[in-house]
C-alpha cells in the first residue's frame, strides 16, 4: 500500500507511516539475579509516537538503552528498520546512529560549544563536511529555539535550553527514531513546557518517537499509543484515551491514582 505523505515545511524527512521500524521480540535482560526485562515484545511503527510510562524501576530506561545497544540483552531480538542490532562493531555504530537518544540529564559534551555538540556526530559518524554540518546544526538550533546560544558552552545555558540542544544533537544524525528517556524530569517546572513544545512539534512533524515520560499532557496530545510497564513487563498497551480513562490492570490503576 502506498501511503507516503509530504510533511510540513519544517521537515525534510519523507514519512511512510505504518511500517514496523523498531521491533522488539522476546527480549530478556537480567542484572545479576534481577530480571529487569521479562520477555518484552513491542513494535513501533514509522511515524508513531509511543509513550512508555510506569513506576520507577520497572525497566523503562533499560528497554530504551537496549534499543540503542547501550545495554546488552540476554536473549531475544531487537531490529531497527528491518536490521537486527549487532552486538558490537562498525555495523553497530551505524545502526546506533539511526536511533537518536535524549537522556534525562542532557549529557552534552561539557567542553564543547553548543554548535560543536550538534556537529560532532554528523562529522565523525556520518562523514558530513564541517561546513555542511554547521549549516544543518544552525537550522536545528533555530528550530528548537536556541540558535543564539550556538557559541556558548553548555554550562552557560539553562536546563531547558540544554535539553533542547540535546534534542537538536539527536536530530542532527537524521535518526529514524528518537528515544527520549524522561527528558523533562530533571528540569525546573518553568522549563518543562519549552521542551515539551519542541517534542510536540517533532511528533506533529511525523518523527518516530519513543518517549518515557510522566507528562500526561504530552501523552494525551502527542502519543498514538501508551505502553505501561511494571516489574519488567509490558502490562498494558492502549491509546492514551483508553489508558487514562479506563486502565484495565490493577497495576495501571494504582499507578495512575498516585500520579494524578
Ligand atoms: P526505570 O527506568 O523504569 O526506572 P530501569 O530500567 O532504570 O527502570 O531499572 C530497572 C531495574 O534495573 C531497577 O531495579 C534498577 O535498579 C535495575 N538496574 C538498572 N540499571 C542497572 C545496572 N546497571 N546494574 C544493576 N541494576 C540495574
Ligand atoms: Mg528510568
Amino acid at each position: 500500500m502506498e501511503n507516503s505523505e509530504s510533511l510540513p515545511p519544517t521537515s525534510n524527512i519523507t514519512v511512510r507511516r505504518g511500517e514496523p521500524l523498531v521491533v522488539v521480540t522476546d527480549v530478556n535482560k537480567h542484572f545479576g539475579e534481577l530480571h529487569v526485562l521479562k520477555n518484552i515484545n513491542a513494535q513501533v511503527n514509522r511515524g508513531e509516537v509511543v509513550v512508555v510510562i510506569g513506576p520507577s524501576g520497572s525497566g523503562k530506561s533499560t528497554l530504551c538503552r537496549a534499543i540503542n545497544r547501550l545495554e546488552t540483552i540476554d536473549d531475544g531480538v531487537i531490529s531497527i528498520d528491518g536490521q537486527v542490532l549487532p552486538a558490537e562493531g562498525k555495523a553497530l555504530a551505524h545502526l546506533r546512529a539511526d536511533v537518536g537518544m535524549v537522556f534525562q540529564s542532557f549529557n552534552l559534551f561539557a567542553h564543547k560549544t553548543v554548535l560543536e555538540n550538534v556537529t560532532l556526530g554528523p562529522i565523525k559518524v556520518r562523514g558530513v563536511s564541517r561546513r555542511e554540518a554547521e549549516a544543518r546544526a544552525m537550522q536545528l538550533l533555530e528550530r528548537v529555539g536556541v540558535a543564539n546560544q550556538a557559541k556558548k558552552m553548555p554550562a552557560q545555558l539553562s536546563g531547558g535550553q540544554q535539553q533542547r540542544v540535546a534534542i537538536a544533537r539527536a536530530l542532527a544524525m537524521d535518526p529514524k527514531v528518537i528515544l527520549l528517556d524522561e527528558p523533562t524530569s530533571a528540569l525546573d517546572p518553568e522549563m518543562i513546557n519549552e521542551v515539551l513544545e519542541v517534542m510536540i512539534d517533532l511528533a506533529n512533524d511525523g518523527m518516530t518517537m519513543i518517549v518515557v515520560t510522566h507528562e500526561m499532557g504530552f501523552a494525551r496530545k502527542a502519543a498514538d499509543r501508551v505502553i505501561f510497564m511494571a516489574d519488567g513487563e509490558i502490562v498494558e498497551e492502549a491509546t492514551p484515551e483508553e489508558f487514562f480513562t479506563t486502565p484495565r490492570s490493577t497495576r495501571a490503576k494504582d499507578f495512575l491514582s498516585k500520579l494524578l
